[in-house]
């Protein structure tokens, strides 16, 4: 059996197991999962997605629907597709053909730690009072604001997939929705719900040097890509962290990424805006950009954090030549 991750266009994720031998559009199917298709012969290319993680095998089907080019950076036929290890699969279409068993459901949380870890930064940890959530390294969830109205905000997994607690990393404002509950009410004990997961923002195959560019609380899904990198023993690849804060008192995890250091091969720079205080690198995280970070462009680039900083770092790395395929990007937009 393997797992297929299965991710449409609206970021919205759901997973289901493929036995050895099975198509993966039939193991969709007896999971209830209904995909886009037409022909089911490989001929019309109606089920073609791109499969960003795994390997797999398409037999028996028309060049006009697949052709090699594709094949070659990744595309597949769902209806021709067979798995030969665990796959992630982008869909170019919403989840809106999920049934209701598979859309993702609010599901029931309690507050089991919350804490300040820096001077605008809270960490929260929730635990599920029902059900699970299984995600990939680097998604995120949808999180109602507790006594807000049904308000909800967005949050990245901090912590690694499959663990019984969800780390999250909350950036405090002087004024928001989600900022006012952290100030002023939230206690552990607290009834929390969350939906997800989200996104298309996560840790691909590791099969080059990682570049990965945080800015404040963007640092929370690189801490759950390293973790899980830790967790399985995924040394080989070298990984540069540059995480940039306004003030330095808003740095958190410090210790953490320095012990991560002494299981992966990872460095890290940190950067503040403001100097007071501060005796490191001041300013914006593009000024520690450098052409040798980027391995002739053969490396992943990680980039989370406020639009302007991921738009600025984007920036540099297009004009520095990067391939876009291998630059992926989460910007923390606001709601309101
Ligand atoms: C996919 C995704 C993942 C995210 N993950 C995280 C995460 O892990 N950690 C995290 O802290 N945030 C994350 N965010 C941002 C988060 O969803 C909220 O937008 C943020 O926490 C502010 O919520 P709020 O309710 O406190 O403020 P709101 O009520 O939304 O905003 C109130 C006021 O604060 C201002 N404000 C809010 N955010 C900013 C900002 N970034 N810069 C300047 N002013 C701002 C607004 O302009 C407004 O005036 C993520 C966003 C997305 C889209």
């Amino acid at each position: 059996m393997h797992q297929i991750t299965a991710i449409f266009e609206d970021g919205k994720s759901v997973r289901f197991s493929s036995r050895a031998d099975e198509i993966v559009y039939q193991a969709a199917y007896r999971s209830n999962i209904r995909l886009e298709h037409d022909c089911l012969e490989g001929a019309c290319g109606a089920c073609k997605a791109l499969c960003t993680q795994g390997e797999f095998r398409v037999d028996d089907y028309s060049d006009e629907a697949l052709s090699d080019a594709e094949l070659a950076i990744g595309y597949t036929l769902l209806c021709k597709m067979k798995a030969k290890t665990p796959c992630t699969v982008e869909l170019p279409y919403s989840s809106r053909f999920l049934t209701a068993q598979h859309a993702p459901q609010w599901l029931d949380a309690r507050v089991v730690a919350v804490e300040s870890v820096s001077s605008s930064v809270k960490r929260m940890v929730v635990q599920l009072t029902a059900g699970d959530i299984d995600f990939l390294p680097g998604q995120y969830v949808h999180m109602e604001v507790p006594g807000a109205g049904g308000a909800e905000r967005s949050y990245s997994f901090a912590n690694m997939p499959a663990e019984q607690q969800l780390e999250f990393f909350l950036k405090v404002y002087p004024q928001g929705v989600m900022s006012d509950y952290l100030r002023e009410r939230a206690k552990v004990g607290d009834d929390i719900r969350i939906k997800g997961p989200a996104g298309h923002f996560y840790l691909r195959a590791l099969r080059r040097p990682i570049l990965m560019i945080a800015g404040g609380t963007g640092l929370a899904p690189m801490l759950s890509m390293l973790r899980s990198m830790v967790r399985a023993g995924a040394a080989d690849q070298p990984v540069h962290l540059i995480y940039g804060v306004n003030e330095a008192s808003e740095f958190f995890n410090a210790s953490e990424l320095e012990r991560l250091g002494q299981s992966l091969r990872l460095t890290v720079e940190r950067i503040a805006v403001a100097e007071t205080g501060w005796q490191g690198p001041a300013g914006h995280v593009t000024r520690l950009l450098r052409p040798e970070l980027l391995h002739g462009g053969e490396c992943d680039a990680y980039l989370c954090g406020p639009p302007p900083m991921v738009e600025a770092a984007a920036a540099w790395l297009r004009e520095n030549g990067m391939d876009p395929a291998r630059v992926h990007a989460e910007r923390f937009v606001t709601t309101s």
